[in-house]
């Protein structure tokens, strides 16, 4: 059996399309949905992502801003752009590209982030909408996996759900996705015990670790649906996810490919979620 693949690259062409459809009905009433995007420091990765996430932007209709500052930018010179950011009625969505420079309070900042322009959803008050299950922006990587399943028409309810992994931006929140559309679900970490007997229950197993080889053929269930999170380089230096895909998709059902997958779908999620901001006024 060869798993059908959830292609990320096709899936987010229909939602940008989508996104830029309503992104110009807005312009009609005189709103261009905004993004603003700071980034701090040299740090290659998160150069480029920040450039994708505005390239994304423009390809779509959106409007953004990207404010590049040195490392050597205070701790409250950033909170000052933020504030700055929250009163400006041109931005309807603030991200700041994580990591920070160590002097710089990561969660300081965040918190510093209106609500009502947190597209990335890290914000405790969007965490806590998530928890409660009131709107708010969800994290765009776990918003992105969601959608994915919705795109299978996956019906979740009474299924067992498998997380690998409990970050704040990608396995707690997935768990609190799943667990919304009535999956059972685990969540496992690095202090799991037996990965493989709980893996081998599951219908979907999310796998959002950073480690190559995290989810192999032996540990799935025959049809599951296995969304891959991880972003790694193997021996080749090319990106691989978290899972042996070329073992997994001859036991899975559904399978998401890196790259291809989970990638474009949560850069997608941030258009989604910035012009979701902007709608809402
Ligand atoms: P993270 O903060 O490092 O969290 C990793 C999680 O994996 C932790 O909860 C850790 O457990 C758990 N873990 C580590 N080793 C394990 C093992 N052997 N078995 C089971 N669990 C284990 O990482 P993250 O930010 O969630 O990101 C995870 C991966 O997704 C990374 O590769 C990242 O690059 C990728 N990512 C991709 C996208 C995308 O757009 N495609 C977006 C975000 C992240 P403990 O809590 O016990 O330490």
């Amino acid at each position: 059996m060869t798993a059908h693949i959830i292609d990320g690259i096709a899936l987010s062409k229909q939602l940008r399309a989508d996104v830029a459809k309503r992104a110009t009905a807005l312009r009609a009433r005189g709103v261009v949905p905004g993004l603003a995007v700071v980034l701090v420091g040299e740090n290659p990765a998160s150069q480029v992502y920040v450039r994708n996430k505005v390239k994304a932007c423009e390809d779509s209709g959106l409007h953004s801003v990207l404010e590049r500052y040195p490392a050597t930018l205070s701790e409250a010179e950033l909170l000052a752009r933020v504030d700055a950011l929250n009163r400006d009625p041109a931005i309807h969505g603030i991200l700041v590209q994580l990591p920070l420079p160590a002097h710089i309070d990561a969660h300081k900042v965040i918190e510093a982030i209106s609500p009502a322009k947190d597209v990335d959803g890290f914000h405790v008050a969007s965490a806590g909408a998530l928890m409660v299950g009131q709107p708010g922006f969800w994290p765009c990587t776990p918003y992105g996996c969601m959608k994915m399943l919705e795109s299978i028409n996956y019906d979740l309810k009474g299924k067992h759900a498998v997380v690998i992994g409990r970050s704040n931006i990608v396995g707690k929140p997935m768990a609190l996705m799943l667990l919304q559309k009535n999956a059972t679900v685990t969540i496992c970490h690095s202090g799991t015990q037996n990965l493989k007997a709980l893996t081998l229950q599951a219908d979907v197993v999310v796998a959002a670790v950073g480690k190559r080889n995290v989810l192999t053929a032996d540990m799935v269930k025959p049809g599951a649906v296995v969304i891959d999170v991880g972003m790694n380089r193997n021996d080749e230096g090319k990106l691989c996810g978290d899972v042996d895909f070329d073992g997994v998709k001859e036991v899975a059902g559904w399978i998401t490919p890196v790259p291809g997958g989970v990638g474009p779908m949560t850069i997608t999620m941030l258009l989604v979620n910035t012009l979701e901001a902007a709608e809402r006024g």
